[in-house]
């Protein structure tokens, strides 16, 4: 027994995570044989709830067993809990994602950052996209003094409304475009993550760059993401793109899960028909809510088109701060995605 107990735990050295394998990784906590059921049970610990992930590194373990174990044996996997990482002072980073810019990714990585700090979680946000950063005027931060902790070197962050957050947008000059070439560019991004004092955070939230890309590539690969979320409107060109993206979060070497899809302007409701609700679908309707039943992806809310969340936005205050209708939209919406995390 010992030595097949051996043999699976060397066949387990060739299930790699990121660029390491699960048992150098700590994942693999006891191999036992069942006298009774006859099987091999291997107790694992895993760092990320999301059932997406389990599902991948059950599979994983099973092919690999069957590939590098000529005996005929039977084991069991039995997952004893979520070390979601604890050694780690970030619990959950989730990035928001988009096909196209302009669809609202920005707005909703400030007004789900705000809800889920009111909800009481202690919150970070990361603005990474280097194509358009408006996270400090979503927040209005106008100046951007960055100051460096004396207790451990690193850069600390900006809180506003409670929210601890870095943008790229604070290392370059207002109005001046950020021409960095990529790896520049992703090597800045992976370093914001490591190198800002974030402190002890329950979420990362990273507003990514739009679309597909070399940036994309190299931060998911550097990054332990929990998740990913998605922004589209409902129109083909958006549409058309949004599937771009959630494929490269599917690509085996990146591998992130997707918590969700959130529809960002779905309708319109104009202030004189207000009694009798007729909505306008300016962008279309329920391509997203297709999308997300066609590529069985779970549909997290969607947003109408209001006024004021461009209004607030402008002014620097998430909306959710000030009005009750975009945020009780925000809460289903920030509810579903800790129910995809947490439960
Ligand atoms: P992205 O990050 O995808 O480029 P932004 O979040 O910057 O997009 O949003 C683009 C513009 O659309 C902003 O002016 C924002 O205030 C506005 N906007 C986003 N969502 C809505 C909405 N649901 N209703 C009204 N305006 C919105």
């Amino acid at each position: 027994m010992e030595r097949i107990k051996n043999k699976i735990k060397k066949a387990l050295e060739n299930v790699i995570i990121g660029s390491k394998n699960i048992v150098k990784l700590g994942y693999i906590k006891k191999i036992n044989f069942c006298k009774n059921s006859k099987k091999f049970i291997i107790d694992i610990i895993l760092p990320n709830p999301t059932l997406h992930f389990r599902d991948k590194i059950i599979n994983y373990i099973y092919d690999t067993i069957k590939n590098n174990i000529e005996e005929n044996i039977c084991i069991k996997i039995n997952i004893i809990k979520f070390d979601v990482n604890k050694k780690k002072s970030i619990k959950y980073i989730l990035a928001i994602a988009s096909g196209k810019g302009g669809v609202g990714k920005s707005t909703i990585a400030s007004n789900i950052s705000v809800i889920l700090s009111n909800i009481g979680y202690k919150v970070g946000l990361l603005d990474a996209d280097i194509y358009g950063p408006s996270i400090p005027t979503m927040f209005g931060i106008n100046s951007s003094f960055i100051s460096i902790s004396s207790n451990n070197g690193l850069i600390n962050p900006i809180c506003k409304y409670g929210i601890k957050i870095i943008s790229i947008g604070f290392f370059s000059k207002y109005g001046k475009a950020i021409v960095w070439r990529g790896p520049m560019a992703s090597k800045a991004l992976i370093q914001f993550i490591n190198e800002i004092n974030w402190g002890n955070l329950d979420f990362l939230i990273i507003d990514l760059p739009p679309g597909t890309g070399d940036i994309h590539l190299s931060i998911l690969q550097e990054i332990s993401l929990t998740g990913a979320i998605i922004v589209s409107t409902s129109q083909k060109v958006a549409i058309d793109d949004v599937i771009r993206t959630i494929e490269m979060f599917k690509i085996k070497s990146i591998y992130v899960p997707i918590i969700g899809i959130i529809e960002n302007m779905s309708f319109f409701i104009p202030t004189n028909e207000k009694e009798n609700k007729t909505k306008y679908f300016l962008f279309g309707k329920d391509g997203v809510k297709n999308i997300s039943k066609k590529m069985n992806i779970f549909f997290l809310g969607e947003i109408p088109i209001l006024k004021k969340i461009q209004i607030f936005s402008d002014l620097g205050i998430p909306a959710v701060m000030k009005d009750v209708e975009v945020k009780n939209t925000f809460i289903k919406i920030a509810k579903n995605i800790i129910n995809n995390i947490i439960n």
